[in-house]
């Protein structure tokens, strides 16, 4: 399906076979060919309806001369490679996106680390099981690609008369980018703000340092106030008002926050045991992971800022109010 945003800029929203069921990635004609902002998974369905949402508009993959990604997750950028192979694309993504994805293409580094984590935070065996399988189909979604020239924050970019600038949005993934069109207030906002979730926050198991939830509320406040006329999610329909969205997400946060400190009055908890109490027990596998995740960067936060300490016991990681 292709809808028109501007008379060169479309939205072309493409299957996938996870809960979300669509990824909507962009299109913008300009004179030496066809920029996609973003490409949606490896499948066959997903890159076949690509290919006839551009033939509707005359073109066709062989034609698509830049691909832009927001960030290294497979709905976003798993097909970036075949296009690159069949039409020459240069391809640009973050260049911390980048690295993380080839630490990703390496399985056995990224397996042991996965394992040895989501073990010490008390993810039951069957679960960090059912994931390491997960991660190896993300990877057969994945195409690897090249990147030559990273994005860098606030790079701008002109095709024709369109002006396309780079709004660096760390959290969701550490190198996230959001695409910006500020002659136009449009903005591609990728997993950076949706309109009906919050994007999922986790660590990166290859730096502890790194700080999700702090990094991904700062992106927040620094595009809250960008002026913009229209937000166009990777996810979900269409929206106006970007500060209103971005308060309502800030608040959703500060709630949780909240209600993991609750869940820790009774006594020292294991991240696992945390996020029983939040999102509920018996959960499907994948879910139970990213409700881990969630509650593992709020621990983390809360624990940064002095309120929550933790210990390791038997191999198990426990957190306790101070
Ligand atoms: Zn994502």
């Amino acid at each position: 399906m292709i809808d028109q945003i501007l008379p060169d800029l479309y939205r072309i929203t493409l299957p996938m076979p996870f809960r979300l069921g669509h990824v909507h990635v962009h299109a913008l004609q300009h004179p030496g060919g066809v920029v996609l902002f973003d490409v949606g998974m490896s499948i066959p369905e997903s890159f076949r309806a690509l290919g006839e949402a551009l033939a509707t508009l005359g073109r066709t993959i062989e034609d698509v001369d830049q691909v832009f990604l927001t960030h290294f997750h497979v709905d976003h950028c798993g097909v970036a490679g075949e296009i690159q192979r069949r039409s020459g694309a240069e391809v640009r993504m973050s260049a911390r996106d980048e690295r993380r994805i080839n630490n990703e293409i390496k399985p056995e580094e990224f397996v042991q680390r996965a394992v040895d984590f989501y073990s010490r935070h008390d993810l039951p065996r069957k679960t960090v099981d059912a994931l390491v399988k997960l991660l190896a189909v993300f990877r057969k979604a994945t195409v690897p690609f090249q990147v030559k020239r990273p994005l860098e924050p606030h790079d701008r970019y002109q095709f024709g008369d369109r002006r396309l600038e780079i709004i660096p949005a760390p959290g969701h993934t550490r190198g996230q980018m959001c695409f910006y069109f500020p002659e136009d207030g449009i903005l591609l906002s990728g997993d950076h703000v949706l309109p009906e979730i919050t994007p999922n926050l986790s660590p990166d198991i290859f730096d502890p340092d790194y700080r999700p939830l702090r990094s991904f509320l700062a992106s927040l406040e620094s595009i809250r106030d960008l002026p913009v006329r229209m937000v166009y999610p990777a996810h979900g329909a269409p929206f106006p008002d970007l500060a209103k969205r971005v308060d309502e997400i800030r608040n959703h946060h500060a709630e949780r926050t909240r209600l993991i400190l609750e869940a820790l009055r009774g006594g020292e908890k294991t991240t696992f045991k945390v996020s029983q109490d939040i999102f509920g027990k018996n959960l499907p596998d994948f879910d139970e992971y990213l409700a881990l995740n969630e509650t593992y960067v709020h621990l983390v936060d809360l624990e940064d800022k002095g309120i929550v300490e933790s210990g390791e016991r038997d191999g198990l990681v426990l957190y306790r109010v101070r």
